[in-house]
């Protein structure tokens, strides 16, 4: 922690969240009483601890998500609502206090970690809005003797798994919707970042939430805990965000009891920046997409495709954004940079950005780490990359800029397609033609047309290819969580 005038007030934050799993509306210690430690990824000091939770601990979070199930299914919409409009409530009154603590088990700038609580916090009012317009529908069917009904039931209790990059908006993401449909849960936040989703549950049960319903297990044995989770008949939806590896071992774990499956998978967004592009809007959207959470998001821009014509300009006006850019401690005034996660992430940028310039890329800004303590690295400018570096082949998940050129809009799409995954395409350009063009080429699940940001909480985010299925946000998002129930009615 700090040593500075606001060291006590960061202690008062951390101290101020549960450090227990939540089961069944209890919060308790881990059978065996064991602990994980949460660290400050700025110094690498450890904030606190929270409970380790074991396998029997993740059967009892299932065994109460299953038991409250039938209740909460039978809770009429509009009090599953109001829990979700107070829940919103409390979390957007207590946004500096929840901010501070993101950043400090994070390391995200204050900023960016208010901006993240809002986001999460909309999640939470949208679906409270939602849950009272579940509908179904009535038609007679083609022979005009028959009727057809068709009702959506929630899906039953739910096993969620979440990333470290954004703790609490992909917590209210599922949490949510799931419970404007009526469904339960068990959650596992990241064993980095487990804070937000302690503060969450405590707000969620300061709103009235009913014990049972929503289960937080936080635990160091991640995979031990969580398979027999996955393979127990009682769980009937698995939602999971994070990278696309872990994601395909849990698809085939899923298979087992053919258990209904979202995944938010990871990402490898081209940017495009065509020659009629206005280039002040590409500037700005290229910071929005590649520096939003230290370059730690599945959305951000991975690998720059920028127009021969203007590859030069943009290049240039880019590297002095980012080479002006403060990085240090996300609590520091005016820093825009914090660190990133741990170690291994800061080698694993720096082998890209040493593959890059081993093949000639050209470094016009940053290209080392920043300092030796915590984990920074400095925001960089990769120009004359070629399209064959790992930089264009694998998530960066730092603050890196490869950027490529083409020369047509079809070398520039097809290159963009050029990966297995399909999540989000940012492009830059102001003929029309051209735009639709480039929204019909893409593969991917979202595009940001003229814009640097798709996260929107009334919008279906998700991806397509390896970056997963099903969609998270908007009414797609409530569907994640209903089942069609078809009932054929004979009508005399
Ligand atoms: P990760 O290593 O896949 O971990 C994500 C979550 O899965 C963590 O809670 C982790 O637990 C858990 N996990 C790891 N191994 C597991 C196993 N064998 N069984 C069950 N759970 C397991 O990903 P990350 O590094 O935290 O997050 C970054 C990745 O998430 C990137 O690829 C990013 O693109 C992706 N992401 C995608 C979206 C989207 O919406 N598409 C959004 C955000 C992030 P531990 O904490 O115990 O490791």
């Amino acid at each position: 922690m700090s040593s500075g005038p606001d060291a006590s007030r960061e202690a008062a934050v951390v101290d101020g969240v549960p450090k227990q799993l939540y089961i069944g509306g209890t919060w308790r210690d881990a059978g065996g009483g064991g602990t994980l430690d949460v660290d400050d990824p700025s110094t690498g000091d450890v904030l606190c601890a929270v409970a380790d939770g074991t396998v029997a601990d993740g059967d009892a979070a299932l065994a109460a998500a299953h038991a409250a199930f039938p209740d909460w299914r039978d809770t009429a919409p509009r009090e599953r609502g109001e829990v979700l409009r107070r829940a919103f409530e409390l979390m957007t009154e207590r946004t500096d206090d929840l901010a501070l603590l993101m950043t400090l088990e994070m390391g995200k700038p204050l900023e960016e970690s208010r901006g993240e609580i809002a986001y999460a916090a909309a999640f939470l009012r949208w679906y409270a809005e939602e849950a009272v317009r579940i509908d179904g529908r009535f038609t007679t069917s083609e022979n005009g003797k028959g009727r057809i009904l068709t009702m959506r039931r929630p899906v039953g209790p739910c096993v969620f798994i979440t990333p470290w990059n954004f703790p609490m908006a992909m917590g209210t993401r599922k949490v949510g919707p799931a419970i404007a449909a009526g469904c339960t849960m068990v959650v596992k936040p990241a064993q980095q970042t487990p804070l937000s989703m302690l503060a969450l549950a405590a707000i969620l049960e300061e709103a009235g939430l009913p014990g049972g319903v929503c289960n937080v297990v936080t635990t160091h044995s991640t995979a031990e805990v969580m398979a027999p989770l996955i393979a127990d008949p009682r769980a009937r939806k698995l939602s999971f965000t994070g990278s696309t590896p872990i994601g395909k071992k849990l698809i085939e774990q899923s298979a087992e009891q053919v258990l209904r499956v979202s995944m938010e998978l990871g990402g490898n967004a081209p940017f495009l920046v065509f020659e009629d592009a206005d280039l002040d809007a590409a500037i700005e959207g290229a910071l929005m997409a590649k520096m939003r959470n230290i370059g730690e998001a599945c959305t951000s821009a991975n690998r720059f495709l920028v127009h021969e014509a203007v590859a030069d300009d943009f290049a240039r006006r880019l590297a002095h954004e980012l080479g002006s850019m403060k990085v240090g401690r996300g609590t520091e005034e005016g820093v825009r940079v914090g660190p990133l996660i741990d170690e291994a992430a800061v080698d694993k940028v720096t082998e890209l950005v040493g593959d890059a310039v081993d093949r000639g890329a050209q470094v016009l800004t940053g290209g080392e780490r920043v300092g030796d303590r915590g984990h920074f690295y400095a925001p960089t400018v990769l120009a004359g990359v070629d399209p064959d570096a790992r930089v264009n082949h694998e998530e960066i998940f730092g603050p890196v800029a490869p950027i490529t050129t083409f020369s047509s809009d079809d070398e520039a799409i097809e290159r963009a397609n050029d990966t297995e995954y399909g999540l989000v395409a940012y492009a830059y350009t102001r003929d029309l033609a051209r735009a639709f063009k480039v929204m019909e080429g893409l593969d991917t699940g979202m595009i940001g047309l003229n814009q640097g940001l798709v996260s929107n909480a009334g919008a279906p985010f998700g991806g397509v290819k390896q970056s997963g299925f099903g969609r998270e946000g908007g009414p797609e998002g409530l569907g994640e969580y209903l089942e069609t129930r078809y009932v054929a009615m004979n009508v005399p």
